[in-house]
């Protein structure tokens, strides 16, 4: 290991600790379960949710298989709703430069093909 990679790594443990701190001072408890991404100790919040100051985000915990399938399936569709978005961004620069009225046309027709799906993934989320 080189000297720079041991000060990142002691920059980084310093951060995750300053972090937990952080959510200690807010009022969280932390727990004895173990965040599957990074390895560092949950809190739970005021909601009772699971929650790392780590990957500063919310952690579901499964609790049988249909959760797990739950989980995965709203995994997918928020990673698909990123791809659609990457390319509604694209086509949206596409459009503005575009003049030739059939490849604006083809292209306005994309779009709205892909805000539609991106609404109909918003649904399935929510439901
Ligand atoms: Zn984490």
């Amino acid at each position: 290991m080189r000297y720079c990679d041991i000060i990142m790594n002691v920059d980084e443990t310093d951060l995750a600790i300053k972090k937990m701190a952080n959510l200690l001072k807010k009022g969280l408890t932390m727990t004895a379960e173990i965040c599957p991404a990074c390895n560092s100790p949950l809190f739970l919040d005021k909601n009772k949710e699971l929650f790392c100051g780590a990957c500063d985000k919310k952690v579901v915990k499964a609790t049988d298989d249909q959760d797990v399938e739950n989980i995965s399936i709203e995994g997918n569709l928020q990673m698909v709703k990123k791809i659609l978005n990457q390319k509604i961004e694209k086509i949206s620069i596409l459009i503005s430069k575009e003049s030739e009225i059939e490849t604006l046309n083809n292209l306005t027709t994309l779009l709205n093909n892909l805000l539609n799906n991106i609404s109909k993934i918003n649904n399935l989320i929510k439901n």
